[in-house]
């Protein structure tokens, strides 16, 4: 325990109890469920969610902590510790190996890759049940960001476009050791059934959401002359003269489906 916290590693420990215990509950566990927590750092989750889970899988790259969180976790339950970069790991394989049908995941994230675990996660979203997802609270607003909100980007747009986005509480830099500089938030994302999932090409769908949010203040037709002409943009129904903040999620679908391949 106490560990001296690694800032190359993002390393914030929670310590107080009563978030402890809300995440614990919002995640309410069972003992069928297969739980996949990414960080699990000094087991400040990992311990209470093992208690009710009684076995669990955590991803975590740094290897000095490892052979104390597997000591304090003997005696709770069978804790399985994959030393690895979360992003080189394969949820959808995780699971097929494993026989389970959906992951649940959980974890008070590294912020400094959040955004990239999260796309990671939606690319196996069809893997995962849910996720419970610690977060600079300024990376849940902007998940949960609706159409003309000024924080409404391409994050909010491909996560909504995969799952359900519900932000769930805040928690202060002081429950956290040594406190980070910002406010961070509890978020649960649930993928979307596999019928109220979009059928764009992904990489046509990253490349128009991108272009489009690059220049958020160019209307439509500019920021996406690389890609789309004026017409095709009519073509989807939409106005090119609008600005990408004013679209909807499903909107970008339809653009992404006149593309050309990306
Ligand atoms: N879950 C612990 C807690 O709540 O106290 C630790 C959270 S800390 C914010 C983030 C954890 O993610 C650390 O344990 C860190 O070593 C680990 N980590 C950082 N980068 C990682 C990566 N690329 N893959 C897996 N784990 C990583």
């Amino acid at each position: 325990m106490n560990a001296r916290p690694k800032k190359s590693f993002g390393q914030h420990f929670l310590h107080e109890k009563r978030y402890i215990e809300r995440i614990v509950s919002a995640v309410s566990p069972r003992e069928s469920d297969f739980v996949v927590e990414i960080g699990p750092g000094e087991g400040a989750l990992t311990l209470p969610l093992l208690t009710v889970a009684r076995r669990l899988t955590a991803i975590e790259l740094d290897t000095d902590l490892i052979p104390g969180l597997q000591a304090r976790a003997a005696s709770v339950g069978e804790l399985e510790i994959v030393q690895a970069d979360v992003l080189t790991v394969d949820f959808s394989e995780l699971a097929r190996q494993r026989g389970v049908d959906r992951l649940r995941l959980v974890g008070n994230l590294p912020y400094y890759i959040s955004s990239p675990i999260l796309f990671h996660c939606v690319e196996h979203a069809a893997a995962i049940r849910d996720m419970h997802f610690m977060l600079q609270k300024e990376v849940v607003d902007r998940m949960a960001a609706e159409p003309g909100s000024k924080v409404y980007g391409r994050l909010s747009v491909m996560l909504q476009l995969a799952c359900r986005v519900e932000p769930l509480f805040t928690v202060p830099p002081g429950a956290f050791r040594p406190p980070p500089q910002v406010d961070s938030a509890v978020v649960r994302l649930q993928p979307l059934p596999a019928e109220q999932r979009h059928d764009a090409d992904p990489e046509r769908l990253h490349a128009i959401v991108k272009a489009a949010f690059g220049q958020r203040r160019k209307t439509l037709s500019n920021a996406l002359k690389q890609l789309l002409d004026s017409d095709a943009i009519r073509a989807a129904g939409i106005d090119p003269k609008a600005r990408a903040e004013t679209l909807a999620p499903g909107d970008f679908v339809r653009l992404a489906k006149l593309a050309p391949e990306a």
